[in-house]
């Protein structure tokens, strides 16, 4: 019996040294990244369900590393978070969305709004809504354009503070949205008290176990309307998902079905498909 902890813990010790190693360059090679551009945004297409038409673009990084190919942003974005760079690369991506969402309108095509996630440190910066404001006055995009994208968590703490930044927010035009829905414990009473106009149904309600799921959408569609909130399914991958959220009255969807995520250069041709409905 000893002998096989033994080499339990060993193998325990040796995967974590990996692991933190692994988490040393990530972070050294995380901060060259920003300086040589290794990271892009990509943007995934979302629908309403009801006309069909693309209404929104979520954006998410994506990290070209010259060695390991492209990693995953939940690979980096927990790394990023702990050591703080997660602020500078998260405006990074704030400014890059709405850069390109000025220049998809100056081209005449039909607007849509660009959602960023915005994580839980730059959320709590003090002068995030001025932060938020310098940005769009710099890419000249119309705020009702941008919607920031929390989470369920996020908006759990520190109840005063995230009701004035969201007051702060809505007044200054840009939409706030709450994302991974589902997986956190807000009761309707509190999340009825927050001014946000968009729920985001996690996407393992959408695609795993999606019989015994079906319920909890359905209540999360139910009780976003009863709130005057839209709502949005997240990972969406079949017709019989798809089927079952109109079904529904959900009102957008966002997933493999209809588009991954997309470099914005290939972007043009789900606009021109967009056209054909
Ligand atoms: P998220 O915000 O929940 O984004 C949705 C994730 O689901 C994305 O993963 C997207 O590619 C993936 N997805 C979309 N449709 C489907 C589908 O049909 N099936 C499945 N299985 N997955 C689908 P991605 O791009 O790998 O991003 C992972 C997470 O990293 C994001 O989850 C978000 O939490 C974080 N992230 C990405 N970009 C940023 C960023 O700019 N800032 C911050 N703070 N976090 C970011
Ligand atoms: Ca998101
Ligand atoms: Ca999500
Ligand atoms: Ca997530």
């Amino acid at each position: 019996v000893k002998e096989t902890q033994r080499n339990s813990f060993m193998s325990y010790d040796t995967s974590m040294t990996e692991k933190f190693e692994n988490m040393l360059s990530i972070e050294t090679n995380l901060r060259k990244a920003i300086e040589r551009d290794e990271l892009q945004v990509h943007y995934q297409p979302q629908k309403s369900i009801l006309t069909g038409k693309v209404v929104g673009m979520e954006a998410l990084i994506r990290w070209h590393h010259p060695t390991r190919g492209v990693v995953s942003p939940s690979e980096f974005i927990p790394i990023a978070e702990k050591n703080g760079l997660i602020v500078e690369i998260g405006e990074w991506v704030m400014r890059e969305a709405c850069i390109q969402n000025k220049q998809w309108q100056d081209q005449g095509h039909p607007p849509v709004i660009v959602g960023v996630n915005l994580s839980a440190l730059q959320f709590h910066q003090k002068d995030i809504v001025q932060r938020v404001k310098r940005v769009l006055k710099e890419t000249g995009l119309d705020p009702h354009y941008l919607e920031l994208e929390i989470t369920e968590s996020m908006a759990m703490s520190n109840e005063e503070y995230i009701i004035k930044t969201l007051n702060d927010l809505r007044n200054l035009g840009v939409h706030v949205s709450i994302d991974d829905f589902g997986t956190g414990y807000s009761s309707l009473k509190y999340l009825s008290r927050f001014p946000v106009s968009k729920l985001k149904i996690d996407k393992a309600f959408i695609n795993e176990n999606q019989e015994q799921n079906q319920a909890i959408v359905k209540s999360i569609i139910h009780m976003s309307h009863s709130l005057n909130m839209k709502v949005i399914a997240e990972g969406v991958e079949t017709a019989e998902q798809l089927a079952f959220l109109k079904a529904e009255r959900c009102d957008e969807m966002q997933g493999y079905y209809y588009s991954r995520p997309l470099p914005p250069e290939e972007l043009s041709s789900i606009f021109t498909r967009d056209h054909l409905h």
